[in-house]
C-alpha cells in the first residue's frame, strides 16, 4: 500500500511531542491517526528518511510520513493512575491510558491535581464502608472521590482553610452521583450528630423537584447546586446550606418528545394516597396537557410511586410539616391543572377568556382564589399609558403565554421555597466553627444545534469556573515549585480573560448590551443581534452571524447562539395582574410567592418602560440575577481551596463498557483536562524523588559508586546520559523533568 500523507495538519500546532524526539527502534510503538480520526497503536518496523513503516498486526502494514506519528509510552506506564506521569502526554496517550483503566473498572484517574471520573453506567464495587475505611486510614491510594473528600477534610482541619469540591462535566457524565458519593463519605467519616442523615435526605427532594428525564440523562439536574457542609469545632458535620442556580422553568410548560417534565409531577400522580388525590382532584399523569405533550410518562427502572414515598419521607426528615407538604402538593396539582385551562373567544377582536370548567375551578380552589379573579388574571394585562392605568384584553397566544408564565412562576417559587425550608432545617440551632466543605454540582459547557439564553448563561458560568480552575492550578503548581526551590517563572499558563471580558465589559459587553436591550420596550431579538454586531465585531472572541445569530469563541470551542427569545426569557416577567392574584389567594404558598416576587419587582424606571405597553413592572433580569449569583459563588470559591473533579461520559448510549474516543476527547478538551495536561507539559510535570531516581537508574552509572548520596547519584546519572540542562531541574527533594525524559532513560534501562 502506498504511503498516506497526514490528515491532521493541526497536530504540531498543538505542541505535542514530535516522533522525531523519539528514538524509533524496532520494538517501539507509536500512535497513528486513522482517517476517521481514531488513534491506533502501531509498531514501528523501520524508519527511512522522513518515512516510517508501521504495523498494526501481522497483516496490516503501512508506510507513513514519520511526522504523522506520535510516540507511545513505554509499557510500564500502561494504566498509570496519574496522566501527568506519562512520559509522552499526547492526546492519544491520554485517551489510551484512560481507556485502559476504564476497561478494568478503574473509573477514577488523576490528571495532576484533577480527578477524572468516567461514568461506568453500571454498579462497580468501589464504594461502601470497607472502601471508606480504607481511604480514611490511607490504606488505598488509588484515585477516588473518597480520596478527594478525605484530602478536603484533612486540609480543612490541618490548615484551617475552607475547602471546595468543584464537579464539572456534561449532562449524564455523573456529576450528581459523584457529588452524592462525596457527601456520603463526609457523612460517614465526619457525621455523628445525625444532621448528616438530614443532609443526605435533601438529595431525593432536590432531585424530585429539580431533575427530569431528558434525552441525555434519565435523571438530569435542571439546576446548578452548591451545598456548603459546615463543621463543628471538633470537626464533625454540624449543618449545611444549599444554594441553587437557574432552574430550567420552561420545562414545566413545554418539553420535547421522549423527555419528561420534573419528576415531582409524575411522582405525585403515581404515589399520592386516595385522600390526597381527592383533595387535589388529582388524575393520572396522562390526563394533564403539560405532561401529555412529550408523550413519555415512565422511566425504565424507576417506580414513581415508590419515589413519591421516598420524597415524603425525606420531607418529614427535613422538618417540612405535613400541612406544608400538602401545600406543596397543592401547588404541583395547581400547575398541572393550569395546563388544562382552555380559552374561548369573547368578542370579534380575537380577545379570549378562560372557560369556566373543571380545570379552572380546580386551579382556583387549589390556590384559594375566586374563579373570576383567576379568569381576569389569565386574560387581561394592566398597563400604564400616559400615567393612566388601563386594562388590556389578551388574544389567544397572549392568554396562553400568561397562563404558562403563571405555571412557571409557581413552580420555580415552589422550588425556591423548598430550598429555603431545607436550609432552615439544616442550619437550625447549630454550633458552627466557620469551617466548611462546599460541593458544587453545576452544568458543564453546552453546545447544541440551537443554543439559547440558557446555554448562554451556562457557558458564561463555565468560563468563570474555568478561570477559577486555571488560577487555582497555576497557584498550586507555583507552590510546588517554590517549595522545592525551582524557578517557576519558566512556566506559561493560558488564560480565558478575553472571553470573560466579552461577556462582562461595561457598557459594551454581551451582558450589558443584553440588559440594555431587555429594558427597551421596542427592542426585538433582531435589534439585539444587530446591536451586538455593531459594537462587538472587532472583538476576537465574537463573530456576528447572518440573521439573528452570533458566535462566541469559548475556551472549549465556538458556540453559535440564536437570539430568538433572548429578550423575553431575560425579562421573565410575571405580569402584575398575576402577582396580584397570587397575593390575594387564601392559601399560604401563593401569598409567599407573591411577596417574594414583589420584593424582586421595582417600580418602572422613568421613561424606560410601558410606553408601548410592554411590561408593566421591572425586575432584575435573569442574566443580571445570574451574574450576581455567579459572582457570589466565585467569591466563595475564591476563599476556599478547591479540588476539581471532571466527570466524563464515555458514550452517548448510557451503556457500560463502550469507550468512544472522539466523545471522550471532546470532553477532556471542554472541561480543561487536556489543558491541565498541557499546563503541566509546559512546566516540569514528571517528578521523582532523588531516592527513587537513584534506585531505578543508578545501576546505569558507568563508574558506579554505591556510597553516593541519592542527590549526587541523580546528578551523575543525568550527566552521563546527556539529559540537556533545560530538560530538568533539581529540586531539594525531587527531580523535575520535562515530558519524555523518563521515556529515554527507560529505553536505555530496558536495553541494558
Ligand atoms: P446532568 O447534568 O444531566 O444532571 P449528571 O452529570 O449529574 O448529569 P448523573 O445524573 O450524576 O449525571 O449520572 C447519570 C447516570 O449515570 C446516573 O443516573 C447513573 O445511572 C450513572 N452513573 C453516574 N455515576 C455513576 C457511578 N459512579 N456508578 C454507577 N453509575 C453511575
Ligand atoms: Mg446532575
Amino acid at each position: 500500500k502506498s504511503s498516506i500523507s497526514h490528515q491532521d495538519s493541526d497536530l504540531h500546532s498543538r505542541g505535542w511531542d514530535d516522533v522525531s524526539v523519539y528514538n524509533a527502534k524496532k520494538k517501539n510503538y507509536a500512535w497513528f491517526q486513522a482517517p476517521d480520526g481514531k488513534w491506533e497503536l502501531a509498531k514501528i518496523i523501520s524508519v527511512t528518511g522522513t518515512e516510517s513503516l508501521i504495523a498494526f498486526s501481522e497483516t496490516k502494514v503501512l508506510k507513513v510520513q514519520s511526522d504523522c506519528l506520535l510516540p507511545a509510552n513505554p509499557e510500564i506506564l500502561d494504566g498509570i493512575d496519574d496522566l501527568i506521569q506519562l512520559s509522552y502526554l499526547s492526546e492519544p496517550s491520554v485517551l489510551y491510558n484512560l481507556q485502559y483503566r476504564y476497561e478494568r473498572d478503574m473509573i477514577y484517574s488523576k490528571a495532576g491535581p484533577v480527578l477524572v471520573a468516567i461514568n461506568p453506567f453500571k454498579t462497580i464495587p468501589l464504594y461502601g464502608d470497607d472502601y471508606m475505611h480504607a481511604y480514611k486510614r490511607k490504606k488505598i491510594d488509588s484515585p477516588h472521590v473518597y480520596a478527594i473528600a478525605d484530602t478536603a477534610i484533612r486540609e480543612m482541619i490541618r490548615d484551617e482553610v475552607n475547602q471546595s469540591i468543584v464537579i464539572n462535566g456534561e449532562s449524564g457524565a455523573g456529576k450528581t452521583e459523584t457529588a452524592k458519593i462525596a457527601m456520603q463519605y463526609l457523612a460517614a467519616v465526619r457525621g455523628g450528630s445525625g444532621i448528616e442523615y438530614e443532609i443526605l435526605k435533601t438529595n431525593p427532594i432536590l432531585e424530585g423537584f429539580g431533575n427530569a428525564k431528558t434525552s441525555r440523562n434519565d435523571n438530569s439536574s435542571r439546576f446548578g447546586k452548591l451545598i456548603e457542609i459546615h463543621f463543628s469545632e471538633i470537626g464533625r458535620i454540624a449543618g449545611a446550606s444549599i444554594q441553587t442556580f437557574l432552574l430550567e422553568k420552561s420545562r414545566v410548560v413545554q418539553c420535547t418528545e421522549g423527555e419528561r417534565s420534573y419528576h415531582s409531577f409524575y411522582q405525585l400522580c403515581a404515589g399520592a394516597p386516595p385522600s390526597l388525590r381527592e383533595k387535589l382532584n388529582l388524575k393520572s399523569a396522562h390526563e394533564y396537557k403539560y405532561l401529555q405533550q412529550s408523550n413519555c410518562y415512565n422511566i425504565s427502572g424507576v417506580n414513581d410511586a415508590e419515589e413519591f414515598r421516598i420524597v415524603v419521607e425525606a420531607l418529614d426528615i427535613v422538618h417540612v410539616s405535613k400541612e406544608d407538604q400538602e401545600n406543596v402538593f397543592s401547588m404541583l396539582a395547581a400547575v398541572l391543572w393550569l395546563g388544562n385551562v382552555t380559552f374561548q373567544a369573547v368578542d370579534d377582536n380575537n380577545h379570549v377568556e378562560p372557560m369556566i370548567d373543571e380545570a379552572l375551578l380546580t386551579v382556583a380552589k387549589l390556590l384559594g382564589c375566586e374563579a373570576e379573579n383567576l379568569q381576569t388574571a389569565l386574560s387581561t394585562r394592566k398597563m400604564t399609558v400616559m400615567n393612566e392605568n388601563i386594562i388590556k384584553r389578551l388574544n389567544l397566544t397572549q392568554a396562553m403565554d400568561s397562563r404558562d408564565a403563571l405555571a412557571k412562576s409557581i413552580y420555580s417559587c415552589l422550588f425556591d421555597w423548598l430550598v429555603e425550608q431545607i436550609n432552615k432545617s439544616l442550619s437550625a440551632g447549630k454550633r458552627l466553627s466557620g469551617r466548611s466543605i462546599s460541593i458544587l454540582d453545576i452544568y458543564g459547557f453546552e453546545s447544541f444545534d440551537v443554543n439559547s439564553l440558557e446555554q448562554f448563561c451556562i457557558n458564561y458560568a463555565n468560563e468563570r469556573l474555568q478561570q477559577h480552575f486555571n488560577h487555582h492550578l497555576f497557584k498550586l503548581e507555583q507552590e510546588e515549585y517554590i517549595q522545592d526551590g525551582i524557578d517557576w517563572a519558566k512556566v506559561d499558563f493560558e488564560d480565558n480573560q478575553a472571553c470573560l471580558s466579552l461577556f462582562e465589559k461595561k457598557p459594551l459587553g454581551l451582558l450589558s448590551l443584553l440588559d440594555e436591550e431587555t429594558t427597551f420596550p421596542n427592542a426585538t431579538d433582531m435589534s439585539f443581534a444587530n446591536k451586538l454586531k455593531q459594537h462587538l465585531s472587532d472583538n476576537p472572541c465574537f463573530r456576528g452571524e447572518r440573521g439573528k445569530a452570533f458566535t462566541v469563541h469559548h475556551y472549549a470551542g465556538e458556540v453559535k447562539y440564536d437570539t430568538t427569545g433572548f429578550l423575553e426569557k431575560n425579562r421573565d416577567l410575571l405580569h402584575s395582574v398575576a402577582i396580584q392574584l397570587l397575593s390575594s389567594c387564601t392559601c399560604k404558598l401563593p401569598q409567599i410567592f407573591a411577596s417574594s416576587m414583589l420584593s424582586l419587582t421595582e417600580k418602572p424606571a422613568v421613561g424606560s418602560l410601558n410606553k408601548s405597553g410592554g411590561a408593566d413592572s421591572q425586575k432584575l433580569s435573569v442574566t443580571l440575577k445570574f451574574k450576581g449569583q455567579l459572582f457570589q459563588l466565585m467569591q466563595r470559591l475564591g476563599n476556599t481551596r478547591s479540588h476539581f473533579i471532571r466527570c466524563i461520559k464515555p458514550n452517548d448510549s448510557h451503556a457500560s463498557g463502550i469507550y468512544d474516543q472522539q466523545l471522550v476527547l471532546q470532553q477532556l478538551k471542554c472541561c480543561g483536562v487536556l489543558e491541565v495536561v498541557r499546563i503541566s507539559r509546559s512546566g516540569f510535570p514528571t517528578r521523582m524523588t532523588h531516592q527513587k531516581f537513584a534506585r531505578r537508574y543508578g545501576f546505569l552509572l558507568l563508574d558506579h559508586v554505591a556510597s553516593q548520596d541519592p542527590l549526587s547519584a541523580s546528578v551523575a546519572i543525568l550527566q552521563q546520559f546527556n539529559i540537556l540542562p533545560e530538560m530538568y531541574q533539581v529540586g531539594y527533594t525531587k527531580l523535575f523533568f520535562r515530558t519524555g525524559q523518563i521515556g529515554k532513560l527507560e529505553d536505555t534501562r530496558n536495553r541494558t
